[in-house]
């Protein structure tokens, strides 16, 4: 399989998984670089394989957020021609719509 296939297979499955209306923790949003580095932290202690867990601790959601319906597509960590998530912790493919709450400008 190539990289952009495993990519687009891996989209394909965060995309049914949050589908399936898994819980994930949007809050608390992480409004200082003490709390945005503790929610890191915790990410880098997970198990590489285990998407399920980054999704929830990422507060994961398929769709626009708050009032200001924030995205993907405005995150400085979206890499747009690819649809990928370029924060190291995080490091998925994106949807432009989606939103988490590592989401920053
Ligand atoms: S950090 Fe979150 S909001 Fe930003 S691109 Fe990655 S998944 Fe999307």
């Amino acid at each position: 399989m190539s990289g952009s296939e495993k990519d687009s297979a891996l989209l394909q499955l965060i995309t049914q998984t949050l589908e399936t209306g898994l819980q994930t923790q949007t809050e608390p949003f992480p409004e200082t670089e003490v709390l945005f580095g503790e929610i890191l932290t915790q990410l880098r202690h997970l198990d590489p394989d285990d998407l399920k867990s980054k999704l929830v601790i990422g507060g994961f959601i398929n769709h626009p957020y708050g009032p200001d319906k924030q995205r993907c597509l405005e995150c400085m960590y979206f890499l747009v021609h690819r649809k990928w998530c370029d924060l190291p912790e995080l490091s998925v493919p994106v949807d432009a719509e989606w939103w988490c709450r590592l989401w920053r400008i």
